[in-house]
């Protein structure tokens, strides 16, 4: 049985949980009371001055940045909990079969949780 290359897949969820964090960086805040939580931040603006159309343009912005930020925070769980598999020693068993999931599959996902059969 070949043993998974653990190192090289944790440096690539390392590098992608530190661009995920930047990204987040730019539309987002941790949440202070749980550094795991992000929030989207609200477009800069004066909300008294602003007119109706620049409000909808604002409040649509700020759906916009929350939809991303959203995916960013699930993508970002995703990275923190396969490094919490390596750091305890069941990183790339299929969460649902329990059986080893290819390093192909890993390689194109590091944070992958299941086997492609237990993907659906
Ligand atoms: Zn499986």
């Amino acid at each position: 049985m070949d043993t998974l290359p653990i190192e090289q897949l944790k440096q690539k969820l390392l590098a992608e949980q530190q661009r995920i964090e930047q990204e987040l960086g730019h539309i987002a805040k941790r949440n202070p009371q749980n550094p795991k939580d992000w929030e989207a931040v609200a477009p800069d603006m004066n909300v008294q001055q602003a007119d109706p159309s620049e409000r909808a343009d604002a409040i649509e912005e700020f759906e916009n940045i929350s939809g991303a930020e959203a995916e960013l925070e699930l993508r970002l769980n995703e990275v923190v909990a396969a490094l919490e598999r390596i750091a305890r020693g069941t990183y790339g068993m299929c969460e649902k079969g329990g059986e080893r999931i290819p390093l192909e599959r890993l390689e194109a996902n590091p944070a992958a949780t299941t086997c492609i059969a237990h993907s659906a």
